[in-house]
């Protein structure tokens, strides 16, 4: 029988178990939520010095990625002959190049997005939906911007009928009670925003595509009430990205300012919810990225 460690190295050697646990979760988080794609651990796990990844069991990889459930895995690994006790770091020649192939083709058959002509823009505060739509308006005239109706008042340069329709709270209270919005909620725990039913109904009747551009309690009740629509998430290329966007803008007080970043991190939480994540590096790109979602694409 081997004697026990003494008590100051099993201390360690938990301590080291749960650091290196919890750095294996952070990997699977990071799949999961589309920081890190499936792909980028795979050929992090090639390299020893990569702990996380290299120890990082082949079962817990192949279900952090989205869609993957039990039943799949199972077969995956059938296929690729695959052992579920290997991690990462143990896959022979062979099989890292087989499970790569896997892997690559799931992801350009998942990329292949089913279009809908009906879309939803949202994102975290300050990322750029604004910038982006009012691109859309501005470069794809087949497309109808819904315009919100809103209780904030007007910034300088808004327009009536363009930007919103700003309206007070009487107006706000008839809308809902008349069932005129398709969904509202209220934003930043300030003003309430509501999309007008009517103009989405007759654009999608006539076959015209419709773009929703609104905050990320809106996209789930456009979801609940129009399953059809697409769902997708604009991200900033980087938080920090994001902070500078919003403290630039200038248009909102330091409080209303930390307010909102408070908010956009308990939004982009909500990434994995969406159909479709675009990222807002070039306004023109992530535009003709959520067209695209609109129209047939070729597969
Ligand atoms: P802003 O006051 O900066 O124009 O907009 C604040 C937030 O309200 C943005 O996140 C915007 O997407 C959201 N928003 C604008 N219109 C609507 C709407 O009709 N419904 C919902 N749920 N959110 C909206």
């Amino acid at each position: 029988m081997r004697p026990n460690p003494p008590e100051v190295d099993r201390v360690a050697a938990s301590q080291a178990a749960v650091a290196a646990r919890r750095a294996r979760a952070e990997v699977k988080r990071a799949i999961v939520t589309g920081e890190r794609t499936p792909l980028d651990v795979l050929h992090a796990s090639a390299d020893p010095a990569n702990r996380a990844e290299f120890s990082l069991r082949v079962t817990e990889y192949i279900t952090s990625i989205p869609n993957i459930g039990p039943t799949k895995l199972e077969r995956i690994l059938h296929d690729l002959a695959i052992s579920p006790s290997k991690r990462l770091g143990g896959l022979g020649v062979h099989q890292r190049t087989s499970l790569e192939q896997f892997i690559d083709r799931w992801q350009k058959a998942k990329s292949i997005v089913q279009p809908s002509r009906l879309v939803v823009l949202a994102g975290p505060t300050a990322v750029g939906k604004g910038t982006v739509s009012t691109y859309i308006r501005e470069n794809y005239p087949e497309v109808l911007l819904s315009v919100s109706a809103t209780t904030r008042p007007p910034r300088p340069g808004e327009v009536e009928g363009v930007n919103y329709y700003f309206v007070d709270d009487d107006e706000f209270d008839r809308l809902i009670r008349d069932g005129e919005l398709l969904e509202w909620a209220t934003v930043h725990n300030a003003y309430r925003y509501g999309t007008p039913r009517g103009p989405i109904d007759a654009a999608l009747a006539q076959g015209r595509s419709v773009l929703l551009e609104i905050d990320i309690q809106g996209a789930r009740q456009v979801r609940a009430v129009m399953p059809q629509a697409r769902l997708v998430f604009l991200l900033p290329p980087t938080w920090e990205e994001l902070v500078r966007r919003l403290v630039g803008r200038g248009t909102e007080s330091a409080e209303e300012q930390q307010r909102r970043l408070e908010t956009a991190k308990v939004e982009l939480a909500a990434q994995g919810e969406f159909d479709h994540a675009v990222v807002n590096g070039s306004v023109s790109q992530a535009a003709a990225e959520v067209v695209d979602l609109m129209q047939l694409r070729r597969a």
